[in-house]
């Protein structure tokens, strides 16, 4: 048993965090009553089963309980969760928050009010730690905008750094964009957490609200794209992510496993994920899809759920994972001569850095898809498009006093900036050795 402790943190962290739940369960047969629906095809049975230990404890008369911990500085987004499809579905233990909010400030998140938080949900961690067998790590999600998933987010991280050293940790990261939130100091609490999450996790997956909403409006043609919608494609991704995890195979089948072949120099950690195929809420493909479809899709930077584009830079190493009944033969040609074709985007000098999987259990409502994970020199725009906002306010100490006023030495801004700036020139570094 190689089980994963999972923490969703504020109000983005929470929403996101219960649609994975909602989307694995279904695609593990679990019903929000824990119960497991047992299918008439037994090798099904058997691919759903077999590593349900990785996300699940055992609760009483065999129910399956998320290993999960819900965590908030205000109530609300909880109550809706303990609302909604999942209500009794999480251990009623694991819900700990506060009642304040952290007012889209990093420093009430990270020190004073999510200070005070911090203890009593790392008692819940730790007891949910005791109860594995093998703990293989943790996954976290979190906005990185707002106060609470980023401040409190990144505060929980350093301290489960600092008791389980050896186990890998791992986050969702939600990126801020203008166009989904006019929230001013969101660069701000942004630059504050990739500073922690530099040091402290070991892969970040970075979900950029940027590229969700261009996919939702270009893409899906939605006019108005709501959370629900944003979250819908984060989901999918999510569930995308950690097929490997949670069905039986053998390409990157734990976190570190996944971290090795991914992560060639350790501070670049910082992936961008892409789905095939995209697909509004409620609605099906327009057309039966094939694998060189899929491939195809998958490598096409409107795909991607981050708002880089992979022909600025290169790919350092990236993984692909095929779901649905397929030839591997197919989906090994196929892999093979987009490489090929693209071959100026990945760098020589880490052969076979392409790595692809293929797992017969398709996601709910589809017969195939493809997820890709990409470890690209080209989310350095990302990180540029953040630092330039930071900047632009930060050369006039605009709303530091806010910061300051918790007791927040400025010196940290100072060094958050210095410290993605570095970030930006070592990307740009790789990308260019031969
Ligand atoms: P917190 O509760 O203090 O952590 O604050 P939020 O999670 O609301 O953080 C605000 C940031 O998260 C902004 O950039 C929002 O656009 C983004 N956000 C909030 N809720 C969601 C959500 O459900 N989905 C997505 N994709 N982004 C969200």
């Amino acid at each position: 048993m190689r089980e994963i402790i999972h923490i969703q943190t504020g109000q983005c962290g929470n929403q996101i965090g219960a649609k994975f739940w909602e989307v694995i369960s279904g695609e593990h047969a679990i019903l929000p009553n824990g119960n497991y629906v047992t299918s008439v095809d037994k090798e099904l049975n058997k691919l759903r089963q077999e590593r349900l230990d990785v996300y699940y404890t055992e609760g009483y008369e065999g129910k399956h309980v998320p290993r999960a911990v819900l965590v908030d500085l205000e109530p609300g987004t909880m109550d809706s969760v303990r609302c909604g499809p999942l209500k009794n579905f999480f251990r009623p233990e694991n819900y700990v928050y506060g009642q304040n909010g952290a007012g889209n400030n990093w420093a009430r998140g990270h020190y004073t009010d999510g200070g005070e938080l911090l203890e009593p949900v790392m008692e819940v961690i730790r007891k949910e730690a005791e109860g594995c067998d093998c703990l293989q790590g943790f996954q976290l999600t979190h906005s990185l905008g707002g106060g609470t998933g980023s401040g409190l987010g990144t505060l929980l991280i350093s301290q489960i750094r600092a008791e389980f050293p050896d186990r890998i940790i791992a986050s969702h990261s939600v990126v801020p964009s203008p166009k989904v939130s006019d929230t001013v100091v969101e660069p701000y609490n942004a630059t504050l957490s990739f500073h922690n999450l530099l040091e402290d996790t070991d892969q970040t997956y970075c979900i950029d609200n940027e590229a969700l909403y261009d996919i939702c409006f270009k893409t899906l043609k939605l006019k108005t794209p709501t959370y629900g919608d944003l979250n819908h494609l984060v989901s999918l991704t999510m569930s995308g992510v950690t097929t490997c995890l949670r069905f039986p195979g053998q390409l990157n089948s734990d976190l570190r496993k996944l971290a090795v072949n991914m992560i060639p120099f350790p501070r670049l950690h910082f992936f961008v994920a892409g789905f095939a195929p995209l697909t509004s809420r409620g609605s099906k493909p327009y057309r039966a899809l094939s694998v060189p479809d899929l491939t195809q899709q998958m490598f096409d930077a409107k795909n991607l759920l981050a708002d880089c584009d992979p022909r600025h830079g290169r790919y350092l190493t990236a993984a692909a994972i095929f779901r649905g009944i397929m030839s591997m033969r197919e989906v090994e040609d196929q892999m093979c001569s987009i490489q090929n074709k693209k071959s100026s985007l990945f760098v020589e000098w880490i052969p076979n850095n392409v790595l692809t999987a293929v797992c017969n259990v398709p996601p709910c409502g589809l017969d195939m898809s493809s997820t890709f994970v990409g470890n690209s020199t080209s989310i350095q725009e990302l990180f540029k498009r953040v630092s330039e906002q930071f900047h632009a306010m930060y050369r006039r100490k605009a709303f530091v006093h806010w910061y300051t006023n918790e007791g927040m030495d400025e010196m940290e801004f100072t060094e958050a900036e210095a410290n993605m700036n570095d970030l930006i020139s070592e990307y740009q570094l790789y990308q260019e050795s031969n």
